[in-house]
């Protein structure tokens, strides 16, 4: 089982309690208090990029697609 996103396992091993319980004992990613694994994009949940100005917590790409439906304008 390898997976980006370790959470979504948790769809497969629902049929199976035990293995669950084990697969969380076991597997769960170290929870980080800084630096760039503490901080992921709240749409894509990419490390990369992030911007955390304004509360965005946004990677730059979802930020250029999201940036005018947020209120941003571009100047130039
Ligand atoms: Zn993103």
């Amino acid at each position: 089982m390898t997976n980006k996103n370790y959470r979504k396992v948790f769809k497969q091993l629902k049929a199976k309690p035990a293995k669950l319980k084990k697969f969380l004992k076991h597997n769960a990613p170290k929870r980080r208090k800084f630096g760039i694994g503490a901080r992921r994009c709240k749409l894509c949940g990419s490390f990369k990029a992030h911007i955390r100005r304004y509360g965005l917590h946004l990677c730059r790409r979802c930020f250029r697609e999201e940036a005018t439906k947020i209120g941003f304008k571009k100047y130039s």
